[in-house]
């Protein structure tokens, strides 16, 4: 990309990952200078650490404030790192500007909010170099996201990437958010010059998460990682079940398979790779639909209902057909795949 454009510093230029790594949440001094020595060591070159904390529920650690501001200034001085927080309003853009943080982030639960977006982009403007990463919004709004570029942009801010962090759900799930690669995929496509991030510590969860999420996040082209790491994570005082020690982060960056995605096979791997994550949703997606069908089979034995009904069968394939065509599927495809999917379905519902 533009380097001009690039929110990241000339000497980590055509570099893959990207790497930026820190604690969750900006503790005391000792914890955040602790933290970053042992990344410094590790080779990364940019420190995060959150200094206001977006906490879901009331009575959570919140974040140090402004205080802390200074020590992410020692840490930078102290190893060179460039250093990065999150902000969520005018006042803490303000105070980061002025402590002379390096770089900003808006957090996922900012992002879903237009007015929060706007004031943190009028706070920022004439500071069009000041580079800003935009997390996902909480839920898998593309347009809000891609919305929240455009405030920024237009604003004057030119340095801009982006971090995925997955998506929030119901329910029980592996992930503490759904990675639902196919939405950063297609912010790619939609934005091709902006750099994307992913964050397997906020998608995973999960310490054990981490690596292979990072993997994937290289496997699919991603651009870097955001990764929160901390010099004693069981005592974390926000997200301690997925932080990762700085010993943790080495092993992990070195652990990485970074293929280029130059060669044809690199990139004929990339795309059999996200083949394998829809045919899975397909396959989940399926599951679910037979298990719906299954109950909709007890409802109709209990009631008397006939297995088939006529009218209701034609009218929702007509309806699936005409909602794929809108979506460029063709009809011959549509209707040979819902057959299928209707005769399996009776198949359940049968005695
Ligand atoms: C964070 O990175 O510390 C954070 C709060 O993340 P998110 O906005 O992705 O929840
Ligand atoms: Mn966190």
């Amino acid at each position: 990309m533009n380097a001009d454009l690039s929110p990241f510093p000339a000497e980590l230029s055509g570099r893959r990952p990207i790497v930026i790594a820190g604690p969750c949440s900006a503790e005391t001094e000792e914890q955040v200078l602790s933290t970053a020595r042992g990344l410094a060591a590790a080779g990364v070159r940019i420190f995060r650490a959150g200094i206001w904390k977006p906490r879901t529920k009331p009575g959570n650690f919140e974040g140090i404030g402004a205080p802390g501001l200074k020590w992410l200034r020692k840490a930078k001085a102290e190893t060179g790192m460039l250093v990065a927080t999150e902000v969520a309003t005018a006042i803490h853009t303000a105070d980061a500007l002025r402590a002379g943080i390096d770089m900003l982030w808006i957090g996922a639960r900012t992002t879903a909010n237009p007015f929060a977006v706007s004031e943190i982009a009028e706070a920022l403007r004439g500071c069009g170099d000041v580079p800003v990463l935009v997390k996902n919004p909480v839920a898998p709004d593309l347009e809000a996201w891609i919305g929240a570029f455009e405030r920024l942009s237009r604003a004057g801010i030119k340095r801009l990437g982006a971090v995925h962090r997955g998506f929030g759900h119901f329910g029980p799930s592996k992930y503490r958010n759904l990675p639902e690669w196919r939405v950063p995929i297609e912010l790619r496509r939609r934005m091709p010059e902006l750099p994307v991030l992913v964050d397997p510590s906020h998608i995973g969860g999960k310490r054990a998460l981490v690596a292979p999420l990072a993997q994937e996040a290289m496997d699919l082209g991603f651009d870097g990682l955001m990764v929160e790491c901390h010099v004693r994570p069981e005592c974390a005082w926000s997200d301690k079940e997925q932080q990762l020690t700085p010993d943790d982060a080495v092993r992990l960056l070195g652990s990485l398979v970074v293929r280029g995605g130059e060669s044809s096979s690199e990139r004929l791997d990339m795309l059999r790779h996200r083949i394998d994550m829809l045919d899975s949703e397909l396959i989940d997606i399926l599951r679910r639909r037979m298990e719906t069908s299954t109950e909709i089979g007890e409802y109709k034995r209990e009631h008397s209902m006939p297995v088939v009904q006529e009218g209701r069968y034609r009218a929702l394939m007509e309806e699936r057909i005409a909602e794929a065509a809108g979506l460029g599927l063709s009809e011959a495809f549509m209707r040979g795949l819902f057959q299928a999917v209707h005769a399996e379905s009776v198949r359940l519902q049968l005695p």
